[in-house]
């Protein structure tokens, strides 16, 4: 009786959404106020480790290449052991990340039952406490509060966060909706008996019953395989977090990388999945590696799996292109530009004049340039800009004499010196801003706004006038 009220309450309990009542600072809060477990050191590591992890960890490499030099591999073995590894693989990555983890489909009851199965096989622990953890990570990345904290390195998010004892919870994370599922709820009861089924008989039964290779099977497609399908996994949460591209966003370590994709089933594009969790897919291009998408498709088209969903292509498009722009605004910044006019001397007609008998200055679109450094080098002949000193060479330049390309029209800018008074005579507007300052990206601090351009405020003028 005590034990069932227990029960009860606890299923209670795990019906509400574990984060309905944290405070509005929690991450910050909780970081401050709950100070975590003194690091691991020489001195206590021997009472800080997670003594069956590591003996998980630690024996299923040394069995299976120990088992390795002492089993002939037979090719039958072998490719049943890849099989193998993709199954339980696909447990992991089709059914506990993104079916449960992130809700990314919705499985039929047999799917659900062969993806709880085939995890199992995974030896990863069980659905429930594998997707807690992995929706702490989403939603605290790169903080204490993420248990596979990247910041702390790739062994630690690979394999070390699980060796020694969490140094603090992980971040609280709603999973009230997978404590009411009846295959997790049923996943998690006979765990212990699935990982031995699935981990070890049946790939040490199959290659035995069908081609009387038990040994075979039990150190490749069971002890082997196993290590392959930790390691693989294990690489979403290191060396996704480290190795590759950042097309979405620069925010945080998640990374693309076509690596990472093929040792992961396609786990691999992990800055588009952190951006858009919920999505089905990982890779959005169809030539891109991600074997977990093309299983979850197939069983939609098998009528295993509905409603996959998919971020809105527009908004994926957004964050490619914010990314794209920040690149080139980089290279913009690396650049020299010219003054544009507010940054340089207004000069009088005589004044240039005057200053022209000293040093080689043309007049072009309304901008003074000394052209001292270039006369000898101007591709028509020093002659022809010597002719036009003190002079305005504007419809030489744009095509009276010749129509000077982009790259002449950049260069000329750098040259400017000053702005005749009276302003550039209309018309001339296209022909004061060189070709590679026509597109520009700005930050939205520099757009102009009614409160900071004087044209605009000009016509506000008017306006009011
Ligand atoms: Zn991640
Ligand atoms: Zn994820």
């Amino acid at each position: 009786m005590p034990s069932s009220t227990r029960q009860q309450s606890k299923l209670v309990d795990e019906s509400v959404p574990a984060d309905l009542n944290i405070p509005d600072n929690y991450v910050q809060h909780t970081l401050k106020t709950i100070k975590p477990l003194p690091p691991v050191t020489w001195s206590n590591w021997t009472t800080e480790l997670d003594y069956l992890n590591v003996a998980i960890l630690t024996l299923t490499p040394v069995v299976g290449l120990v088992g390795a030099y002492f089993t002939e591999l037979r090719w039958e073995t072998c490719l049943f052991a890849i099989f193998y590894y993709y199954v339980t693989g696909l447990g992991i990555t089709a059914g506990y990340h993104r079916l449960w983890a992130h809700r990314a489909y919705n499985a039929s009851l047999p799917l659900q039952y062969f993806l709880a199965i085939v995890g199992a096989g995974a030896v990863e622990g069980s659905i429930k406490w594998w997707s807690r953890g992995h929706r702490a990570h989403h939603r605290y990345t790169d903080t204490d509060l993420d248990p596979y904290n990247a910041h702390r390195g790739f062994f630690y998010s690979h394999v070390g966060w699980m060796m020694i004892k969490p140094r603090r919870k992980p971040g609280v994370a709603d999973v009230s909706d997978l404590a009411k599922n009846p295959v997790i709820r049923w996943q998690h009861k006979h765990y212990i008996a699935l990982i031995f089924l699935m981990g070890f008989i049946l790939p040490t039964v199959v290659p035995w019953l069908l081609w009387g290779d038990a040994q075979g099977g039990y150190i490749y497609a069971g002890v082997l395989r196993l290590c392959f399908v930790h390691h693989s996994t294990f690489c979403v949460n290191s060396l996704a977090h480290w190795l590759g591209e950042t097309p979405f966003d620069d925010k945080h370590t998640p990374r693309d990388h076509l690596i990472t994709a093929l040792a992961t089933i396609g786990e691999g594009y992990h800055n588009f999945h952190h951006q858009f969790p919920m999505d089905y897919r990982n890779a959005i291009k169809w030539y891109q590696y991600d074997p977990t998408k093309w299983f979850i498709w197939a069983c939609q088209k098998l009528g295993l799996a509905s409603h996959l969903k998919v971020f809105p292509d527009n908004e994926v498009r957004k964050g490619q292109l914010t990314m794209e722009l920040k690149k080139l605004r980089e290279t913009q910044e690396k650049l020299s530009w010219p003054n544009d006019s507010n940054d340089l001397p207004v000069i009088s007609w005589e004044s240039f004049q005057e200053q022209a008998l000293k040093r080689p200055l043309i007049l072009i679109s309304g901008f003074i340039h000394d052209v001292g450094t270039f006369v000898d080098e101007h591709p028509g002949g020093p002659h022809l800009l010597i002719k036009f000193i003190g002079k305005d060479a504007t419809t030489a330049f744009f095509g009276g004499v010749y129509d000077h390309s982009n790259a002449a029209h950049n260069l000329l800018a750098m040259k400017r010196v000053g702005v005749l008074h009276g302003g550039a005579p209309h018309g001339l507007e296209d022909k004061m801003i060189p070709p590679s300052q026509r597109l520009k990206i700005a930050r939205y601090t520099e757009l102009t706004s009614p409160y900071n351009s004087s044209t605009a405020y000009s016509d506000g003028e008017g306006m009011l006038g």
